[in-house]
């Protein structure tokens, strides 16, 4: 299987937390000069279209777009047979009329971009949706025949309550969804929270908060129905993400778009961050991965997964052990942080919160 990833970077607001590769365009030409470029980038993998089996529009706000550039996108990648089609959504830039293309085209996932049903949160992270619009765009989107909706959620924001964290539970058992990525904030550099943070007027939450908060979820969602399957990932039987997975398994995958990135045939790629260098040639920088690379790739990304890492297809393909790979792996293993359960190697529910702990053993 080979994954699709379209990177679309356009944003109507930056919010206070994001480091994704985004920018708010300055007009409509902009975007539909970076549309062209990437439907000449999309060219160039054409004869791999035949491989693909899950596309995945990210961003930036795909949403954004209006009806004639969904259309042009839509219409380049039709003669991909995916089983897995999603798109992200931002609940503000959302119409009916776009999830009737969506519908037209094949789309049969969206990720809904929620973060909090807070409305002083929301206003506080600079989202611009707000409650009435989720619901409105997950009825929409049931009504066009889309019912596999994911919505993303965070916790960790300063000033987030138990009472907040409980509410959103209370919403998401009410809007009756699929799939949850609930994401711990992280302060990234060069972020407005980054900047606020130097000036000390940012206090991330602390890690023992965060820490219950994260088990007070996963606990949560399980007696909801949803099984965590990967650090931030809860679905409901069936509805696991079949595009994330393909990160997670090392499956190749195509990256097209501003910042986007690759794994093809061995080889890791980034396309260019700006719009300048991006439209003279897509790729920045690429390197064929090594074994050593793709043993540490096969642990870090494989270890997300609540299932873990399966040691005996690890062991063939590497003709190595990763305990005598990875001298560090017998220790987290004493500490109780990775465990072996029926030939897998995986975290532990510790492991999970100090998941970056672990995966410092392989680089
Ligand atoms: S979080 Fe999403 S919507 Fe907000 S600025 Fe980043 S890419 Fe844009």
């Amino acid at each position: 299987m080979t994954g699709l990833y379209i990177h679309i970077p356009f944003c109507e607001a930056i919010c206070h937390y994001c480091d994704f590769v985004k920018r708010v365009p300055s007009n409509k030409t902009m975007i539909n000069t970076y549309l062209e470029t990437l439907g000449k980038e999309l060219t160039t993998y054409r004869d791999r279209f035949s491989d693909v089996s899950t596309i995945y529009v990210g961003g930036g706000t795909p949403s954004m777009l209006d009806l004639s550039q969904f259309r042009r996108l839509f219409e380049q990648l039709k003669e991909i047979n995916a089983v897995e089609y999603t798109i992200e959504v931002n609940p503000e830039s959302y119409t009916s009329l776009k999830g009737q293309l969506m519908k037209a085209y094949g789309v049969n996932r969206i990720s809904l971009g929620v973060q909090t049903f807070d409305a002083g949160l929301l206003t506080y992270l600079n989202r611009k949706h707000t409650n009435d619009q989720v619901f409105e765009v997950v009825k929409d989107l049931r009504a066009q025949g889309i019912a596999n909706i994911s919505i993303d959620l965070i916790f960790g924001i300063p000033g987030q309550t138990e009472a907040m964290i409980l509410e959103d539970l209370r919403q998401v058992r009410s809007l009756g969804i699929k799939h949850i990525s609930w994401y711990q904030l992280i302060l990234e550099e060069k972020t407005v929270f980054w900047h606020l943070f130097k000036k000390g007027q940012f206090h991330p939450m602390e890690d023992d908060e965060t820490a219950r908060w994260y088990e007070h979820i996963t606990t949560s969602l399980g007696q909801m129905g949803f099984n965590q399957y990967e650090i931030s990932s809860y679905a409901m039987e069936g509805y696991q993400s079949v595009h994330n997975t393909l990160y997670w398994t090392m499956a190749d995958y195509i990256g097209c778009g501003l910042g986007a990135h690759g794994f093809l045939d061995g080889i890791r790629y980034e396309n260019h961050q700006s719009l300048q260098h991006y439209q003279r040639s897509y790729v920045k920088t690429s390197y064929e991965t090594t074994k050593t690379d793709r043993m540490a790739d096969t642990l870090i990304f494989g270890l997300r997964m609540n299932k873990g890492v399966n040691l005996d297809q690890f062991e063939k393909t590497f003709m190595v052990s990763p305990f005598l790979a990875y001298d560090a792996l017998d220790r987290h293993l004493e500490d109780g942080l990775v465990e072996v359960v029926d030939r897998h190697l995986r975290l532990t529910e510790r492991g999970r919160l100090l998941g970056n702990q672990v995966f410092m053993a392989f680089v």
